[in-house]
């Protein structure tokens, strides 16, 4: 990169005006004076070359990068506090996944735009959501995970159809007792709000734990992915782990999983251990024969 280089020749000028390049192009490329790119221009009667203006859509895509999983990583500016990805064009401020939104749906967005793929700050147009869209896309892991209708009352007393949250995962929170408790924090001569939290362990599973019909037991706690979670004392434990650990008293060995189909069951007697699971596997072959 340094400005000593010898100068372009003639003929590689020629060549890239003859491409169809404009003078700035020319003299960048090649590191020569543009009035000398003109010049060559006009001699050999080449129309000049008005350069395209981006439109929006390709100053973004022009900002984006394809990452594994199908996401898309913004490389452009992005705000100094929150590291949120922001795009300026013809003077007027945009957002990149707002963008990304409007491109995927064909219109503008309602509220707050972003993705919870799991990606930070992932722009990817079919990764992207809307305050409505991500709302639907909880009720419906909600549903998947048969966790039931929202209470009408949260643990203090509020409303719930008109303050009800809903997590990533679907499970629901009383958005009242969360602002509450910002408030509480932010003035201590509020009084706290007295928050019962589980002593040990088994209280925290059973908090979350809804025996339902067959002897199955709903899991309404958080869930990470495919694994019901509970989240104690500063640490996460898996649900199924602890389901087992009450019903048989001892430590499972290797993963634990429901041997029953319904997902996220967390009945002591439905859990299994690797053990278990190859026991079960042993009958299953015995009875039925091996795979067909
Ligand atoms: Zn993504
Ligand atoms: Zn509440
Ligand atoms: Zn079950």
């Amino acid at each position: 990169m340094s400005p000593a280089r010898p100068n372009a020749s003639r003929a590689d000028i020629i060549a890239m005006l003859r491409d169809g390049y404009s003078n700035l192009r020319i003299s960048r490329e090649l590191r020569c004076d543009k009035t000398r790119v003109a010049r060559l221009r006009s001699e050999l009667g080449l129309p000049h070359v008005v350069l395209q203006p981006l439109t929006l859509e390709q100053k973004w895509a022009s900002k984006t990068r394809p990452v594994d999983g199908g996401h898309l990583e913004w490389i452009g500016e992005r705000a100094k506090t929150t590291n949120t990805p922001v795009m300026r064009y013809k003077e007027v401020g945009y957002s990149p996944a707002a963008l990304a939104f409007q491109m995927q749906h064909g219109r503008p967005p309602q509220g707050y735009v972003k993705a919870e793929c799991g990606y930070p700050h992932c722009v990817a147009p079919d990764h992207v959501n809307d305050e409505a869209g991500r709302q639907q896309q909880r009720l419906a892991r909600r549903a998947e995970r048969g966790l039931g209708d929202i209470p009408a009352k949260c643990v203090s007393g509020h409303d719930l159809p008109a303050h009800a949250k809903l997590e990533p995962d679907g499970t629901a929170y009383c958005g009242m007792c969360k602002v509450e408790d910002k408030r509480a924090q932010r003035d201590p001569s509020v009084p706290r709000r007295t928050r019962h939290h589980p002593k040990t362990l088994e209280e925290a599973f059973a908090r979350h734990a809804q025996p339902v019909e067959d002897g199955h037991v709903r899991w309404t706690g958080s869930a990470a992915s495919t694994t019901p979670t509970i989240w104690f004392g500063g640490t996460t434990y898996s649900a199924y782990k602890v389901a087992f650990r009450l019903h048989y008293g001892r430590d499972p060995q290797g993963m634990v999983t429901p041997g029953c189909d319904v997902p996220h069951c967390v009945a002591g007697a439905h859990v299994e251990d690797r053990p278990m699971r190859q026991r079960t596997n042993t009958l299953f072959t015995a009875i039925f024969g091996g795979a067909a």
